[in-house]
């Protein structure tokens, strides 16, 4: 369980959160919100690379405050926005195999634990490529076997759609649903409201560091989106049009019609 309490915290004297409190326990949660509403700052507190000035976070019973980035990033997997930036190794294999390779985990283990994360991203045979010979969909993938390879509970994903091609999404999509089947709790900061109608399960609207709407995803949807500058996905115009209820696919809507 992810929990945060009253968090507050501020840039220079400047507050960006202002009392935020949430729980989270598994599914896909959306983090949605305009620019500089404080998103990536609220998430940079879940596995502890910001502290809270006020108020607590606490995941799987460790306050983050008296806990390491290292030792929380074994729950909470922070995958970054423009991952690519972080990359510095020859080879996909160690590049991925950083990460368990400091937590200290024995070569067995990283071994196992990297052909495993190559796997879920679907990026098994690569292990000799140079992460910077990768397209954009199989960078973001590997950001992601980078932080999955220390076996986090939690994955948050920032922005992850940014800059991808249509089909490198869909690529990733597969990989976020193959994620959840295999009980990972995933939370995702986007701006991507097809990527929220996909996937979420609930929804949270930060405005000017305030939580302004928690709850679920059809809920979300009914809100008026455009107030908030948000853009309705295509499907959901298409369904309302067509005068039926609340849809998540295409199948849905072909189920419905007919
Ligand atoms: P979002 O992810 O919703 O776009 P951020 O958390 O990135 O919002 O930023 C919230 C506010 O905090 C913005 O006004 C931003 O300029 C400011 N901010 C973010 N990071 C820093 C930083 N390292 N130093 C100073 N101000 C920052």
């Amino acid at each position: 369980m992810i929990e945060v309490q009253d968090v507050w915290f501020g840039y220079e004297g400047r507050d960006v959160l202002k009392g935020v409190s949430f729980k989270f326990d598994g599914g896909v949660m959306a983090i949605v919100g305009p620019n500089g509403s404080g998103k990536t700052t609220l998430v940079k507190h879940l596995n502890g690379l910001l502290k809270p000035r006020k108020g607590k976070v606490i995941v799987d019973g460790l306050d983050t405050r008296e806990h390491t980035v290292a030792e929380l990033s074994r729950i909470v997997g922070y995958v970054f926005q423009n991952p690519e930036t972080m990359f510095f190794e020859e080879s996909v294999y160690r590049e991925v195999a950083f990460g368990p390779k400091n937590l200290g985990l024995d070569d067995d283990e990283v071994e196992r634990n990297v052909q495993w994360a190559l796997e879920m991203v679907g990026l098994s045979g690569y292990e000799d490529r140079s992460p910077f010979s990768l397209s954009g969909g199989e960078k973001q993938r590997l950001a992601i076997a980078c932080i999955l390879a220390m076996r986090p509970k939690y994955l948050v994903l920032d922005e992850p759609t940014t800059g991808l091609d249509g089909r490198a999404v869909r690529g990733l999509v597969k990989v976020i649903k193959g994620l959840v089947e295999e009980g990972h709790g995933v939370i995702l900061v986007t701006h991507d409201m097809e990527l929220v109608l996909e996937l979420a399960d609930r929804v949270m609207l930060l405005r000017e560091g305030r939580v302004t709407f928690d709850g679920p995803v059809d809920e979300f949807f009914s809100l008026d989106l455009e107030s908030l500058g948000l853009e309705k996905p295509e499907l959901l115009k298409i369904a309302e049009e067509a005068g039926i209820g609340f849809v998540r696919t295409v199948d849905d809507v072909a189920r419905l019609i007919t």
